[in-house]
């Protein structure tokens, strides 16, 4: 641990802006803050940044609770959960912020700008890449430019204005980032972002380290594109509080496309057919669906691991990680500073895997309710049937071929894969059969097997010909564990049932 935070309480915070469905990577920034405060026995705070009323989008909180419930991340501070700190929504804490903007204007660290949107345009126009900044700030209409008895008549007047951060025309700022190590800017490349807006709002720079300190965060971990904004931030905190408390600063790592080029985002997703949303999300003014991993048929314990490995490892190999595993092994030194690919199949392997290593009882009213959407309801041999093919499952979604039947017989078993080799000899085998079974008192899998191949070696046939009919009458399709694991989970009756079914369609 760094000197300076030995005896101060962890204390992270996700700080997202609710403007939409949570990006996987947005997940994993979650994921990483908690996991480092858990390990630390410190606390994991939600605070909600909807200080720009512009891009607020309405169900996006909710949307981000309900992922952290189904994440099995649970916030120990906000808005829904409260706290010591509360408000933890920005908007529910706008008159905390200008006393700040106030105090730094008056020690000539930041400025009023009278600039109308208008003015600003023009500019635009008349330079290229305009910026509002060392460079062009003697041109605009501001605090620094007009004299004091103009700025005093415009506030007067109630002129909208904003306030801007005054930055140093040039200076080094230097932080150490957790991951990184030491990054250094020079505020000749940063622009005087706004701090507080003409309606009174802070804008996110200054609201992000107004409530950092008043929430007392010691770390931050957050996406790598907010590393331009680090110098801002780092200044503000110089002017507004000393750097003594400021957090520790982590900046994730990107998740990349599949093929490394550039950031993966929701496009890349729909064009090559995977989510990457956390669960659907649908759009309040286009009703546009957009899938999530929940319902693609993700478990948590598979998403959860998956985002871990998106930029980590433990260095030994291993792969498949609990929530609690995780807990205790993640470190923020082995978080590795390059982007990390996100790879679908390999997001598949943990769920096939976690779907293997779970209980069944843990997933099984997920798949009864798979199930009970196409129309099938699922009996009391459910845990059994997951038993027996959740080797062959990717998603849960698998469950629906892989299970469904055991519950409702195929509607159109493929007859066509064994006609063409269907034959008296066949017909009068699976009558045999059907009396044999009828009369049988024993009904386990190998009990049935062996009346079946005793069958078979009296009429003189290959047990190899009358397997596939056997899997057709009883699944309806060329797949499944063992036929007569299968027919031992139906039971007599329904076993029956389907043989003479599909004999009758001869
Ligand atoms: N409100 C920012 C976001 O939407 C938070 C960035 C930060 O963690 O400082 O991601």
């Amino acid at each position: 641990m760094t000197e300076g935070t030995i005896n101060k309480k962890v204390r992270v915070r996700f700080a997202p802006s609710p403007t939409g469905g949570l990006h996987l990577g947005g997940v994993r920034t979650v994921l990483f803050n908690y996991l480092f405060a858990k390990q630390q026995g410190g606390d994991f705070i939600v605070r909600i940044e909807d200080t720009d009323q512009t891009r607020f989008v309405e169900g996006a909180e909710d949307y981000i609770f309900d992922t952290l419930k189904w994440c099995g991340l649970t916030p120990d501070e906000s808005p829904l959960h409260g706290g010591p700190f509360a408000p933890y929504r920005q908007s529910e804490r706008k008159p905390m912020y200008k006393e700040f903007a106030d105090k730094l204007v008056s020690e000539g660290k930041a400025y009023y700008a009278f600039d109308t949107a208008e003015e600003l345009d023009a500019k635009r126009k008349e330079i290229n890449n305009f910026q509002y900044s060392h460079a062009t700030r003697g041109l605009m209409k501001n605090s620094l430019t007009l004299s004091e008895a103009e700025v005093a008549e415009l506030l007067a007047n109630n002129t909208p204005y904003v306030i801007r951060i005054l930055l140093p025309d040039e200076e080094e700022v230097k932080f150490t980032d957790l991951i990184r190590g030491e990054v250094t800017f020079n505020t000749k490349e940063v622009d005087d972002k706004v701090l507080l807006k003409a309606d009174g709002m802070p804008t996110y720079h200054l609201a992000v380290v107004v409530d950092d300190y008043k929430m007392q965060i010691t770390h931050a971990f957050r996406g790598e594109e907010w590393l331009p904004s680090a110098p801002v931030h780092i200044l503000l905190w110089k002017y507004l509080f000393g750097l003594e408390n400021m957090p520790q600063w982590a900046h994730l790592p990107l998740i990349l496309k599949p093929d490394g080029n550039g950031k993966l985002s929701k496009r890349d997703g729909d064009r090559l057919g995977f989510p990457t949303f956390s669960l659907d999300w649908i759009d309040p003014k286009t009703k546009e669906v957009t899938i999530g991993f929940r319902e693609r048929g993700f478990l948590p314990e598979a998403f959860v691991n998956m985002l871990a490995a998106l930029g980590w490892n433990d260095g030994s190999g291993q792969e498949l990680f609990s929530l609690e595993e995780l807990i205790a092994k993640f470190s923020i030194d082995r978080v590795h500073k390059g982007g990390a690919k996100f790879d679908y199949e390999k997001a598949k392997w943990y769920n096939q895997e976690w779907i293997k290593k779970l209980p069944v009882a843990s997933y099984k009213e997920q798949v009864a309710g798979l199930l009970a959407k196409k129309g099938i309801v699922a009996n009391d041999n459910l845990e059994q049937v997951l038993e027996l093919v959740r080797e062959r499952c990717v998603l849960l979604n698998d469950f629906v071929e892989q299970a469904g039947f055991f519950f409702k017989p195929s509607a159109t078993p493929d007859i066509a894969a064994i006609q063409p080799k269907w034959d008296e000899k066949k017909n009068m085998f699976f009558i045999e059969l059907i009396r044999a079974y009828e009369l049988s008192t024993l009904w386990e899998a190998s009990d049935l097997e062996i009346e079946f191949k005793e069958l078979v070696a009296a009429h003189q046939l290959k047990p190899g010909e009358l397997m596939l009919p056997f899997r057709i009458m009883l699944v309806g399709g060329k797949f499944g564990p063992g036929v007569f694991e299968i027919a031992a989970i139906l039971g007599k009756e329904e076993t029956l049932s389907r043989i003479k079914h599909v004999l009758s369609l001869f």
